[in-house]
């Protein structure tokens, strides 16, 4: 996922990945890193997408 200008550091675009550990933002643009934390609002869109994700695959088996 993209957050456009959201990079506090230079106004660029930030990817927002995940691990197991936790969810975080990279700068595209300068590499400016930034942990996003349990119970984030970005983490609970990511889970809606990913449980949306698994309710159309069920509907298409
Ligand atoms: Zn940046």
């Amino acid at each position: 996922m993209l957050l456009l200008k959201a990079c506090p550091k230079c106004g660029g675009d930030m990817h927002v990945g995940g691990d197991l550990y936790g969810s975080y933002a990279s700068c595209l643009n300068c590499g400016y890193l930034k942990d996003v934390e349990d119970g984030d609002d970005v983490r609970k869109r990511l889970k809606v997408v990913a449980t949306l994700r698994e309710q159309t695959q069920k509907q298409a088996a």
